[in-house]
């Protein structure tokens, strides 16, 4: 069986082998950032619905769990923001039912401020929202928001949630030099963390190629000082993603696998060797064949090649 709304699984930094769970079709997000690893909003929205359906989603699932390994997380993502999927709790509700793997979401936490947003994910093991911005400039320079959204709905969404919800919250703060790093902004971001209460905040920067060019990566050494800044015991900055030496390779057609698993996003050929735990040999060969075929195309970025789909 050919997964739609499944994939993976795909080694997280954050979360171990993670089988992804993808409710939304290609980038339709109520936030439109410039890093984004699936490139720009084609839809900006903030309204919700059964953008695809829960008995496709469930009958994959189903299947997966009956031929496969368990991951060690099912994993809310995508290309766009799963909670404009009013299903997603009852798609949430079945996997709690059907299996004893953890429930993650990654989410951009945008919708919080909807008590039924909120109630829906109560049952995942861990949510993982993003928070880049705390005040408006920041706000609309890194993230590109609707004018339906505000810096405090936004923020007390985080923080109703946090009253309403016992499992973990790993809030994710994503930093591009020169948009979101200003004093003003750390510090608003500082007073909302201590409201909202997280269990972790995890800092990262871009990785991969983002949505719009003349963005760079934070450096360690400015990770750091902002860790420093914020003097927060929550705060860390994520580490780099777990190896997968011993991880059975799931899928038969390299072919397509390569291309599945960089169509939802730009991997080097140490992440496709990682995700499909295929020989690296074997992966260039493929690789040159599809660049020649102008199928793929390459970025040199600061961690190396990166593969994406072209748009021919
Ligand atoms: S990074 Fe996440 S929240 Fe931002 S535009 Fe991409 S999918 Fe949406």
């Amino acid at each position: 069986m050919t997964y739609q709304y499944l994939f993976g699984p795909v080694p997280s930094r954050r979360l171990g082998m993670s089988l992804g769970v993808d409710l939304i079709p290609h980038k339709i997000c109520s936030l439109n950032c410039v890093y984004c690893e699936c490139g720009r909003t084609t839809k900006l929205t903030t309204e919700r619905e059964e953008y695809v359906p829960y008995e496709k989603v469930t009958e994959e699932i189903k299947h997966y769990l009956k031929n496969n390994p368990s991951p060690d997380f099912f994993t809310f993502s995508g290309s766009g923001e799963p909670t404009l999927n009013n299903r997603i709790g009852d798609v949430l509700h079945f996997i709690k039912t059907h299996t004893e793997v953890p429930v993650a979401v990654l989410t951009n936490g945008t919708l919080f401020y909807d008590p039924e947003v909120r109630k829906e994910l109560r049952e995942a093991d861990v949510v993982l929202p993003s928070l880049d911005a705390a005040e408006p400039v920041a706000f609309k320079k890194i993230n590109r928001p609707p004018r339906t959204l505000n810096i405090p709905q936004y923020i007390q969404g985080l923080v109703d949630f946090r009253k309403e919800y016992s499992g973990k919250i790993w809030l994710e703060v994503l930093i591009i030099p020169g948009l979101n790093d200003n004093r003003e902004n750390l510090e608003a971001l500082k007073e909302a963390f201590l409201r909202i209460q997280p269990d972790e905040i995890q800092l990262n920067t871009l990785d991969r190629p983002g949505a719009v060019d003349k963005i760079r990566a934070a450096t360690r050494r400015e990770l750091a000082e902002i860790v420093r800044f914020w003097n927060l015991p929550q705060v860390k900055i994520i580490a780099a993603a777990p190896d997968r030496k011993k991880i059975v390779s799931y899928r038969s057609d390299t072919e397509s696998a390569i291309l599945e698993t960089i169509k939802r996003r730009p991997c080097t050929l140490e992440d496709l060797h990682q995700i499909l735990g295929l020989h690296i040999n074997e992966i260039n060969k493929y690789l040159d064949v599809l660049e020649d075929e102008k199928k793929i195309v390459s970025v040199r970025e600061n961690r190396g090649v990166f593969y994406s789909i072209a748009n021919n």
